[in-house]
């Protein structure tokens, strides 16, 4: 790589002296630079006359190994991307710190106890890097880019500052059963609170639905005189083959196939 291409790139530098030495990803000690974008491709960019930031910014070993061969053009895109590869590495962690409290500990033999303890510890560090924000930095030319306050987590108006209290609030407030509802938080909603608590509504509803599909399957034979297994067992096999089908609806169908003369 000539000089002359290395100069492409702003040298940032964190505003406040308490972020100097530190990872603008995650926090941790910064022990490299990352380059937006990544140096090995700065060739290809330049030719093909792409936009990007053409900064580097202090990064801790992992954050820069993670970032290493990704082709994104800003800072913003890359705090994103990082914050993503960090979460699903950290994935099976972050689930145990958010499932488990420290006095269900007590209870379990001490090796699951110290396994889970130490899925925990993990978990928490990997909690702290994700909640990072990153910090404001200037350039050589001056410019400063400033980074947002702490991250705030919404349930249902509610503002929390840490991920582990607004799942505890789902928990045991709005009575949320804890395993499922992180799966659809964490791996369908990408920890967005009141999409999640919607799905999971959702879902519950579709439940409390099957419910009373029972009741319905119960009127409708005894109204056509029907066994209601026979009836119970179409219907379900109906569901079955067109999934979108509700109960009321797979039971005009039998009406409609077998009854209806
Ligand atoms: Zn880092």
């Amino acid at each position: 790589m000539s000089k002359s291409l290395a100069n492409y790139y702003q040298h940032a530098y964190a505003c406040d002296h308490k972020n100097f030495n530190q990872c603008f990803y995650c926090g941790c000690e910064a022990t490299k630079r990352d380059h937006c974008p990544p140096l090995h491709m700065l060739q290809s960019i330049v030719d093909l006359g792409e936009e990007a930031d053409f900064v580097s910014i202090a990064a801790c070993y992992e954050c820069h190994a993670l970032l290493h061969n990704e082709r994104l053009m800003s800072i913003d895109e890359r705090f994103t991307k990082l914050k993503k590869k960090l979460s699903s590495k950290y994935a099976k962690a972050l689930r145990v710190y958010s499932m488990w409290e420290e006095s269900e500990l007590s209870e379990m033999s001490d090796e699951f106890a110290h396994s889970i303890q130490a899925g925990m510890k993990l978990g928490k560090e990997a909690a702290e890097r994700l909640a990072f924000t990153g910090f404001s930095y200037a350039t050589e030319e001056a410019r400063v880019t400033v980074r947002e306050k702490t991250k705030e987590f919404d349930v249902e108006g509610m503002t929390f500052t840490d991920f582990k209290e607004a799942l505890n609030y789902c928990i045991n407030t709005l009575k949320v059963q804890k395993s499922d509802f992180y799966k659809i938080l964490v791996e369908d909603y990408n920890g967005d609170f009141n999409k999640a608590l919607s799905q999971y509504h959702h879902r519950h509803d579709k439940v409390t639905a099957a419910k009373d599909g029972n009741t319905l399957i119960k009127d409708f034979s005894k109204q056509y005189k029907q066994n209601s297994d026979f009836v119970t067992r179409t219907v379900k096999h109906f569901i079955s083959k067109d999934p979108s089908l509700t109960t009321e609806g797979a039971l005009e169908k039998l009406y409609n196939n077998y009854i209806k003369k």
